[in-house]
C-alpha cells in the first residue's frame, strides 16, 4: 500500500531519488516468510522506511542530490541502514535533498524540487525535505534525515510530522555523506511521538566505527510516553524569541503551544539566550563552510562519483569534475570555507566562530540549570513558495536562526506538528533538551498529541 500511495502520489510531488519497489517486495515476502515461521522479526518487523539518498545503501544509489554522485552505488551500508534492517525493517528508497544537504528547501537538488504535500506549490523545508514529505504524503510511516543546521527540524514543521535531531554522538554517522561533521546528525520522521521513540531504539546504540558516537547506554525511549503530562517540569522560552520579527501564524502556534503545556502542568520560565539567536546564525555559516569546503574535497573526479571526460592533465580533470558535478550552492560554501580557512583569515573567522560556538555551548547549560526543556520556533515562517528565497541566499540562511544553535550546542531537539494555518499550512513548534534528553523531547510532544 505504500508503494501504490508512492506511485499514485510521485508525480505531483517528487519526494524520491530511487525507488526499490522489487527489492522492496522481495524483502517483504521474505519477512512475511520468516514469520510465518515463527521468527521475531525486531522491533521494526515488516515497517517500510525511506532515507535521505545522502546515506550509503550497498548496491543502491546514493547520489547527495548531486550530478557529481549522479551514477554513485555505495560499496557498504551506513551503520543506521544496517540497524534498520536488523530490526525487521523494509527499505523503499532514497529521498531527494539539497545537494549534500546544504540548504532549507530542496530547491538545492540536481534533481528537481519536492513539492510540500500540504501546497504543492510550496517547499517542503530542507535539507531533508524528500524524507519529510515522503511521511507526510503517506509513502511510509518513518523516514531518515540528517540534521546539520536545521535539516530535519524545519523540513518537520513545513510538512506537519516529527522530526527529531539527537544528541551529537547518539547516533552513528558511519555511512553518512559528511557535509560538517562536527554538527551533523541523524534522526527520524514519523507521524506520532511513539514511532519517533520506536526508531531511536533502533539507531541510539553506540557505533565503534564513528569515533564521535558516545559509548552511553542504549535508552528506553518509549518509557517516556508513559507520563502523559508535564506536571513539575520547568520549559523555558526564550526573550529574544518574543523580541524577534517573525512571522504572526508561528507566534500563535508557540503562544498556544505554550499555554498547552501550563495546562498540562509545566511551569514557563522566561530565559535568555542573546548570542546563540544573535550570533550563532554567523558562526554557523562559517563553521559549516570550512568544514563542508575540507569534506568535500574528496570528490575529485578520481576517487568517487563522475569524471570529467577530456580533460589533458590531472589538475583540468579535478576543475572540470568539480565545475560540471557541483551546483552553486556547494560551490559557495566550498568557496566561503576555503576563505574562512585560509591563512590570512583564519584568526578572523573561523577561530572567532569556534569561540563563539564555546560561548553558546556555556549559555545553553547555564540556561538549563533552570530549566528542563526550551520552546521555540522550528523556523521564522511556514512552508514558503517554491522560488521566493531561492535567488537570496542570505534571507534563505536566515530561515535557520532558530535551529542552528542547537546543532552548535550539540544537543537534541524536536519539531512537532501543533496546527495549521488558516490556508492550511501545518504550523510546528520545536522543544530542545539537554545532551542526552531525547527522553524529556519524547515525553514533552506526547502531550502536544
Ligand atoms: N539550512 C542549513 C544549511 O543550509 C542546514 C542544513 C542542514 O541541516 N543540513 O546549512
Amino acid at each position: 500500500s505504500c508503494l501504490s500511495r508512492m506511485e499514485s502520489k510521485e508525480p505531483e510531488i517528487h519526494a524520491m531519488l530511487t525507488v526499490t519497489a522489487d527489492a522492496a517486495i522481495a524483502r517483504a515476502r521474505e519477512l512475511d516468510g520468516r514469520r510465518s515461521a515463527g521468527e521475531d522479526l525486531g522491533p521494526l518487523g515488516g515497517v517500510p522506511v525511506i532515507l535521505k539518498d545522502n546515506m550509503c545503501t550497498a548496491g543502491v544509489k546514493t547520489t547527495c542530490a548531486s550530478r557529481i554522485l549522479e551514477k554513485w552505488v555505495p560499496p557498504y551500508d551506513a551503520t543506521v541502514v544496517r540497524l534498520l534492517l536488523e530490526a525487521g525493517a523494509v527499505l523503499l528508497g532514497k529521498a531527494n535533498m539539497d545537494e549534500f544537504a546544504m540548504g532549507g528547501s530542496t530547491e538545492n537538488s540536481a534533481f528537481g524540487v519536492t513539492s510540500n504535500p500540504w501546497a504543492l506549490d510550496r517547499v517542503p523545508g530542507g535539507s531533508s525535505g524528500g524524507s519529510a514529505a515522503a511521511v507526510a504524503a503517506g509513502y511510509a510511516p518513518i523516514a531518515l534525515g540528517s540534521d546539520t543546521g536545521g535539516s530535519i527540524r524545519q523540513p518537520a514543521s513545513f510538512c506537519g510530522v516529527y522530526g527529531l535531531k539527537p544528541t551529537y554522538g547518539r547516533t552513528s554517522r558511519y555511512g553518512l555523506v559528511a557535509f560538517a561533521s562536527s554538527l551533523d546528525q541523524i534522526g527520524p520522521f514519523a507521524r506520532t511521538a511513539e514511532d519517533v521513540a520506536l526508531v531511536m531504539e533502533v539507531l541510539g546504540v553506540h557505533d565503534p566505527m564513528d569515533s564521535t558516537s558516545q559509548p552511553v547506554p542504549a535508552d528506553e525511549f518509549s518509557q517516556a510516553l508513559a507520563a502523559r503530562d508535564l506536571k513539575g517540569k520547568r520549559i523555558g522560552y526564550l526573550k529574544e524569541v518574543a523580541e524577534y520579527d517573525y512571522d504572526e501564524r508561528m507566534k500563535k502556534a508557540l503562544s498556544e503551544a505554550m499555554k498547552a503545556c501550563e495546562e498540562a502542568g509545566a511551569e514557563m520560565v522566561e530565559i535568555s539566550l542573546g548570542t546563540a539567536i544573535d550570533h550563532g546564525l554567523a558562526s554557523y555559516y562559517i563553521l559549516a563552510p570550512a568544514e563542508a569546503s575540507s569534506n568535500l574535497a574528496r570528490f575529485d573526479g578520481v576517487r568517487y562519483g563522475s569524471s570529467s571526460k577530456d580533460s589533458e592533465s590531472l589538475m583540468e580533470l579535478y576543475l572540470k569534475t568539480r565545475k560540471d558535478g557541483f551546483g552553486d550552492e556547494v560551490k559557495r560554501r566550498i568557496l566561503t570555507g576555503t576563505y574562512v580557512l585560509s591563512a590570512g583569515f583564519y584568526d578572523a573567522y573561523y577561530l572567532k566562530a569556534q569561540k563563539v560556538r564555546k560561548v553558546i555551548k556555556q549559555e545553553f547549560a547555564k540556561a538549563f540549570e533552570k530549566v528542563d526543556s526550551i520552546i521555540l520556533p522550528p523556523s521564522p515562517t511556514p512552508a514558503f513558495k517554491v522560488g521566493e528565497l531561492i535567488d537570496d541566499p542570505i534571507a534563505m540562511y536566515m530561515a535557520d536562526v532558530f535551529t542552528i544553535p542547537v546543532n552548535m550546542a550539540g544537543l537534541p531537539g524536536i519539531s512537532i506538528n501543533v496546527g495549521f494555518s488558516e490556508e492550511g499550512l501545518p504550523l510546528g513548534v520545536q522543544f530542545i533538551a539537554p545532551r542526552w534528553g531525547e527522553k524529556e523531547l519524547l515525553s514533552t510532544a506526547v502531550v502536544m498529541e
